[in-house]
């Protein structure tokens, strides 16, 4: 049996239209502390994360320390809301993905994933089904095998 671990970063309190607007990013930078407890139980997280945290500079530099010990992964965690392209009305709508035009997911998840590559240095690699727009996430620092990869 495995037990994997997966935890969803993104700025400090998302339920909140105002919070949203004014991004903190205080839980990214508590990250270490969690990250010291999964290294003494020899857990090796995956930190999934929001565009705007991989384009925090202060939250990137938290997870390329965090990277650079080679005992976590960095995955994607898309918000539809916050994710370019997106507008101002958005962050106050709160969409879903599965509220967006199709061709404006994938833009969402290219975007996404451009920016974590250019945070972290690896583009995480998804294997999605369009009609249902489950994804699953993995960081991974191994060859490319995307078609959107570089
Ligand atoms: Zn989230």
């Amino acid at each position: 049996m495995f037990l994997l671990v997966g935890i969803d970063t993104e700025g400090d309190n998302q339920w909140d239209a105002a919070a949203r607007a004014n991004q903190r990013f205080e839980n990214i930078y508590a990250l270490p502390r969690l990250h010291a407890l999964f290294a003494r139980h020899g857990v090796r997280p995956t930190y999934v994360i929001t565009y705007p945290v991989a384009t925090d500079p202060r939250s990137v530099d938290v997870l390329r320390g965090l990277t650079a010990g080679g005992d976590c992964e960095i995955g994607a965690h898309h918000h539809a809301w916050e994710t370019p392209p997106c507008t101002p009305e958005d962050v106050r709508r709160h969409p879903y993905a599965a509220n967006l035009p199709l061709p404006r997911f994938e833009q969402q998840l290219a975007s996404l994933t451009a920016a974590i590559d250019a945070a972290v240095g690896a583009r995480p690699m998804f294997k999605s089904n369009p009609a249902s727009r489950r994804c699953s996430t993995k960081g991974t620092r191994a060859a490319p095998t995307s078609s959107r990869r570089r």
